[in-house]
């Protein structure tokens, strides 16, 4: 036996032994993270093939290569396919269930028609051995379907170091190494193959000891870079699930990184705006680029098509190892909820219920200062207080149901007869009030008599029937005086009140004025 064969046959058993020891190790450690338990099944079958490969080279006759040929392509066969699976779950795809059809399906359709040769040489159109070397050697002719596995190895190789390089654009640089050692121990079988073909490794196959070297690769990258770390992945699934949006730019505001939830806030931002300035991706919203050129925490409203969102922006500096600055997190918490409630909660503190007029307390207070506006000059005001006359009947005749139409009917429509500074609001009950600043007694008193007339005259549907109410009213006025220090508004409303309780005395629907003031 030459003396290089020998040295090959302990290169391939060191190989064995390395590819052996990572199997065994990363079944322990790490079979259950991501790629592992395929890396697994990978360096085992990467071991087989090296020892395989050894006894090849050891045979002497034709029936002894063909027999550990055979035993090889347990190997050859499957691993391409398991590379690739191997780098797919790494990188967190999922990997659906018809691709294991074609996946484990090829393979083993080669291994079927690899055994049984003999009978179709649809693998090798010719097998015999080699008369330009000293040494037995199996010189063996692909025929059809050593050419489909061809293509399927290649396939499988250059998808793998696709899936690496695509992946590496996400990932931090930690990772990117793992990756990048990953990829150059994918690319050490196919150079080795390139030595075989062009006859510069003297026959021998280099393909059993790449592959070794190729798992020695990938050893590394597991042991130094911890390569089937869940980091990389988790890392992943947290930023691109985060409601908040999220970019990330570095200390000249160029984009490094961003995730979905950005792009609601952003849509401009794609993969093609990572490397580009900030400035240049938001250029068409100046009010973003002036909250991002600012840099603090402030609020950003987004008006949509359907809704407007409320943000409130968020900056986190980033800081290398030495604590100097190095870029900054931009994050846009989604507040639109909170500030919908907080609108509604508002709106319920200042509006009745029922009729969405004003409630009688955001009224008193809106009155209160309407009148001290009015105590700085001097000036008058005039209160309405009406009540809808015999409501009770309505609410025993019609249900309580229909009552509360009534009320909501009559509230529109005085709602109308309104003027800018006036106020209106639901007293209680049946009772409302209005405010009316500047009035003279004859203008409120016309003021009331239209709404009293416009309430008459409204029909209310109910069903099939209509409906009318009448209502009674009570009015008191009163002039200011400048710098008085007194605010009229309860004496109002007690006079109001005494008037509407006069009105209802004498007959109902109609406009009782208290009569100080007349
Ligand atoms: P008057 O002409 O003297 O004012 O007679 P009235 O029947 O209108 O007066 P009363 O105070 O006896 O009855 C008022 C009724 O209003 C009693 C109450 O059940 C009804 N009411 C009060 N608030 C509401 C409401 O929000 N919805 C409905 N449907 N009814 C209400
Ligand atoms: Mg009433
Ligand atoms: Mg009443």
């Amino acid at each position: 036996m030459p003396h290089y064969i020998l040295i090959y046959i302990l290169v391939l058993i060191a190989g064995a032994s390395v590819s052996s020891f990572l199997g065994i190790y990363a079944f322990i450690k790490i079979k259950h993270a991501p790629g592992g338990k395929y890396f697994c099944v990978a360096a085992f079958l990467a071991a087989f093939f090296a020892v395989t490969y050894a006894f090849e080279l050891m045979s002497q006759s034709l029936t002894d290569i063909l027999f550990w040929v055979a035993v090889e392509y347990v190997a050859i066969s499957f691993l391409p396919a398991v590379i690739l699976l191997m780098c797919l779950d790494y990188t967190g795809r999922n990997v659906k269930r018809w691709m294991y059809i074609p996946l484990l399906g090829i393979p083993a359709v080669t291994l079927i028609l690899h055994w049984t040769n003999s009978f179709h040489h649809l693998y090798y159109s010719s097998v015999g051995l080699r008369t330009d070397t000293a040494y037995p050697l199996a010189n063996l002719e692909g025929g059809l379907w050593f050419f489909v596995q061809s293509v399927f190895l290649y396939f499988c190789m250059a998808a793998s170091v696709c899936i690496l390089l695509w992946q590496l654009r996400k990932v931090t640089f930690r990772f990117q190494m793992q990756i990048l050692l990953m990829v150059a121990g994918l690319l050490v079988p196919p150079i080795s193959s390139i030595f075989y073909i062009s006859g510069w490794s003297r026959g021998i196959d280099l393909g059993p000891v790449s592959m070794c070297l190729a798992f020695l690769l990938q050893g590394a990258a597991l042991l130094r870079f911890q390569m089937f770390d869940v980091v990389p992945i988790a890392r992943e699934t947290v930023f691109e699930g985060l409601e908040e949006g999220v970019v990330v730019l570095n200390e000249n505001d160029i984009v490094i990184d961003y995730n979905q939830a950005m792009k609601t806030v952003l849509p401009a931002l794609t993969v093609h705006t990572i490397g580009r300035p900030l400035r240049e991706v938001i250029s068409a919203n100046e009010q973003l680029a002036s909250i991002l050129c600012q840099g603090e925490e402030c609020d950003y409203k987004l008006d949509q098509p359907e809704e407007t969102l409320h943000f409130q922006v968020r900056f986190t500096p980033l800081k290398d190892k030495k604590g100097e600055k190095i870029g900054k997190i931009v994050m846009f918490i989604n507040v639109t909820e909170r500030v919908q409630m907080e609108k509604q909660l508002q709106k319920l503190a200042r509006l009745d219920g029922l009729t969405g007029i004003l409630n009688r307390t955001f009224f008193l207070g809106q009155a209160e200062a309407a009148c001290r506006l009015l105590q700085k000059e001097e000036g008058v005001v005039s209160i309405i207080m009406f009540d809808i006359d015999h409501f009770k009947r309505v609410n025993d005749t019609f249900g309580h149901e229909a009552g509360d139409r009534v009320l909501t009917s009559i509230a529109h429509r005085v709602g109308k007869n309104m003027q800018a500074n006036d106020l209106f609001g639901r007293y209680g009950g049946e009772e409302f009030i209005i405010f009316l600043p500047h009035a003279s007694l004859p203008e409120a008193r016309e003021r009331a008599e239209a709404i009293r007339t416009a309430i008459a005259e409204t029909v209310i549907q109910l069903g099939e029937e209509t409906l009318s109410v009448t209502s009674s009213f009570g009015l008191s006025h009163m002039r200011i005086q400048a710098g008085s220090p007194d605010s009229p508004v309860q004496e109002l409303m007690r006079e109001a009140d005494q008037a509407l309780y006069t009105a209802k005395r004498n007959g109902r629907n109609r406009v009782q004025v208290f009569k100080q003031a007349l």
